[in-house]
């Protein structure tokens, strides 16, 4: 059985409902999405969040949340001083735009043991970790992170990173660029989202990311292009999957996400990287034909369709 620990940031989601000033609680967040995709389709993994949490009542909803969706919670902190983060959804005209209430959140101290890091990946083959997740730590914590992972690899567990490029939780582009290739360079596996890496590393095609990626060391580099096809580098053998346009895109939140999920899920289920892929996308065409990040879908019927 294949064992995946995620690691990084959930927050309390605040969404509009259809009725005009009415909004859901949810919880979501970049690498615990992937975990909740990941458990959803592929019940043979066993999957982990690692991340810390306050000792009040939405932290234990969140908690509760996750046993529910069928992933394990032994490696999440409790900080009592601390609470979740909190995010609100806002709409205008169908426009989405995000508030965050996260400076403080727990999350943030999820790296402050060392020990506690070392323990939750040895009993991970796969641990997944994104650029969000380096963002929420400062400097400190970021390297014991990174030195955790470098162990981990070295161990020879498998590790994947997602760069999820957002400038906005960074001091500045040239801190956040830095972090991503040290990101990238204790990673086997790196996902990247083309738009995201061309605007802020000048890369002129896919091409370009795939190689920057594999000259710090990643073996295998799948990048995410929206409706282009994906390209994926496995070793020296470059491939590309088309993607299925959706004519009516409801909402891409954790389009990448749901995708990564759907790599992780391929490969435990012995498909080879490309039909991994070809999984990936119908998973996430899915996603972005429904609002939210989480959304209800069927994965047995996503088996049948990537075949
Ligand atoms: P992105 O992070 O925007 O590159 O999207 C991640 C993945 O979501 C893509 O590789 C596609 O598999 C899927 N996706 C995104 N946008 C669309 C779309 N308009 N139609 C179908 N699939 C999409």
């Amino acid at each position: 059985m294949m064992r995946v620990l995620a690691i990084g940031e959930c927050m309390v989601e605040i969404a509009p409902t259809d009725t005009v000033g009415e909004f859901r609680l949810g919880f979501a967040g970049d690498t615990f999405n992937t975990a909740w995709y990941l458990a959803l389709c592929a019940p043979d993994v066993s999957v982990s969040y690692l991340t810390a949490v306050g000792d009040d009542a939405i932290s234990h909803n969140l908690r509760a949340f996750m046993q529910a969706s069928g992933i394990d919670d032994r490696f999440v902190q409790t900080s009592p001083d601390r609470t979740i983060g909190l995010y609100l959804i806002s709409l205008d005209k169908g426009e989405r735009s995000f508030s965050y209430w996260r400076g403080q959140s727990a999350a943030k101290t999820l790296a402050n043991d060392p020990d506690r890091l070392d323990a939750a990946m040895a009993e991970a083959d796969v641990i997944y970790f994104s650029g969000i997740t380096l963002a929420i730590l400062d400097a400190e914590q970021r390297a014991v992170l990174l030195s955790s992972l470098r162990d981990a690899r070295r161990q020879g567990k498998a590790i994947a990173f997602d760069p999820n490029l957002r400038p906005k939780l960074w001091v500045s582009s040239e801190e956040m660029t830095n972090a991503i290739m040290q990101g990238a360079a204790v990673s086997d596996i790196v996902l990247p989202s083309f738009e995201d890496e061309a605007s802020w590393f000048e890369d002129a095609t896919p091409e370009a990311t795939a190689n920057r990626y594999l000259n710090v060391g990643a073996t295998t580099i799948v990048v995410k292009n929206g409706e282009a096809p994906v390209l994926y580098a496995e070793g020296s053998q470059i491939g590309e999957v088309p993607v299925v346009p959706v004519s009516n895109v409801i909402d891409t939140t954790a389009a990448g996400d749901s995708f990564n999920a759907g790599v992780f899920a391929g490969h435990a289920m012995g498909m080879s990287l490309h039909n991994g892929i070809t999984y990936a996308c119908s998973l996430s065409r899915e996603v972005v034909q429904k609002k939210g990040a989480l959304v209800d879908i069927n994965p047995a019927a996503l088996l049948v369709k990537s075949v």
